[in-house]
């Protein structure tokens, strides 16, 4: 009998999210014909023994006698004035609390600021290869996402010029992913410099995620976009997922900077889309002042010699053991983007390839082409296993692209 489907909405049809797709429910499957799937898709530090720091547990169990209420649509006060301090020692220009949302993760207020700004047809610039959800969002709200090419020659730095002649009278803003998601790359001070003279210029908005703000390499150096635009208005975005390795309490935040006079329409919104949604988890919110004035925990995990910094090295190891691998080395975030060499495997399909690495050697990974990349040439696995674990993807993994260039 044929059964008609309940029609969905049509905006759908180019929205996609393959971290959690197709593969990962073909993962799920296979675990539980009782296969032990290495799973390297999701950044989730909890799936690989990391815990969220004990201080911040500390604080959400002595607030949880509190925590019952609603709090205010942009977050509990204590909260923003602890993130709004932050920013102001940062530098960046006129933060402070009444500009400063919490959210339930990062994600609700990608959501958020778009839905509060764009009009059907106006066009955002985000970086290829992104973090899908950027897209995403732009596109479910009305908006055309305009990709910049950010080129594994360029070591996945965009270039200023490129970015700028993209710029249309449609265009809104400027998304930077900084440390990078999917690549790892930590964008140099005078890249972000530009890039930020580009948006005052043409009167952009600024998106900053730096949802990896604390996680950087061997001395790269993160540097926070928002000092560098007093004259673009900046919502700069981080939260409690990575850095504190508190996901599943999903809180974020986001803070506006810059000439917010200009931005008081733009505010109001954002606090109307906000209270629509009530407010954020407020139990995990009572973590944030504990989380950025309190031991700094993420530092010894990515300096050399701890966890994440071995987890890397392993990375790099394997790739130079490789035949048919190349590695941009990731300087930050909690991600590798390696490539493979196509005079080796001509007709190499990142997608074919990871559904064949799961079905054989029971590794999953996310194919570089769900990153928004015109190429199928790469795919992103995760730092978080150890190091050991990740030697072993790596024989794995060469395996199964030694298949690859026979077939
Ligand atoms: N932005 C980037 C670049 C990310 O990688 C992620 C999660 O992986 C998010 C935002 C969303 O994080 P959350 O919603 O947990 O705050």
């Amino acid at each position: 009998m044929h059964h008609r489907q309940v029609p969905v909405a049509s905006r759908l049809s180019e929205v996609r999210y393959e971290i959690r797709g197709e593969l990962a429910r073909r993962a799920l499957e296979l675990e539980q014909q009782g296969r032990a799937i290495v799973k390297l898709n999701i950044g989730n530090p909890g799936l690989f023994d990391f815990e969220a720091p004990p201080h911040l547990r500390a604080a959400l169990a002595a607030n949880l006698p509190h925590s019952d209420p609603y709090c205010h649509q942009q977050g509990m006060a204590a909260g923003r004035e602890a993130i709004a301090m932050r920013e102001i020692a940062r530098g960046a220009p006129n933060a402070s609390p009444k500009s400063i949302f919490i959210g339930n993760g990062v994600s609700e207020l990608i959501d958020i600021s778009l839905r509060g700004l764009l009009n059907p047809g106006e066009e955002v610039l985000v970086p290829s290869p992104d973090y899908p959800l950027w897209t995403a969002a732009v596109i479910l709200n009305g908006g055309r996402a305009v990709h910049y090419p950010c080129l594994p020659e360029r070591g996945f730095l965009p270039d200023p010029e490129d970015l700028e002649a993209r710029i249309t009278p449609r265009t809104r803003a400027i998304v930077v992913i900084n440390p990078n998601n999917p690549t790892g790359a930590v964008y140099p001070k005078e890249l972000l410099q530009a890039i930020a003279d580009i948006a005052s210029r043409h009167r952009l908005v600024l998106m900053a995620d730096e949802i990896y703000d604390g996680i950087t390499y061997d001395g790269a150096r993160f540097h926070p976009l928002a000092p560098l635009a007093p004259d673009a208005v900046c919502v700069t975005f981080s939260g409690l997922s990575k850095v504190h390795r508190a996901c599943g309490w999903r809180i974020g935040w986001m803070s506006l900077s810059g000439p917010l006079k200009r931005a008081q329409d733009y505010l109001h919104a954002l606090d109307l889309l906000s209270a629509l949604r009530l407010c954020a988890n407020v139990t995990a919110q009572w973590a944030i002042e504990p989380a950025l004035y309190g031991p700094d925990t993420i530092s010894p995990l990515v300096a050399a010699g701890g966890r994440l910094h071995a987890a890397r090295q392993a990375v790099i190891e394997g790739v130079a053991a490789s035949q048919f691998l190349s590695l941009v080395a990731p300087a930050g975030a909690l991600y590798a983007f390696p490539g493979v060499d196509t005079t080796l495997l001509p007709g190499f399909d990142d997608h074919r390839f990871a559904l064949d690495l799961l079905e054989t050697e029971d590794v999953l990974l996310v194919p570089g082409s769900s990153f928004n990349v015109p190429y199928r040439t790469h795919f992103r696995l995760t730092l978080l296993p150890q190091a050991k674990q990740i030697e072993d993807v790596f024989v794995r993994l060469e395996r199964a692209l030694e298949r690859a260039s026979r077939s």
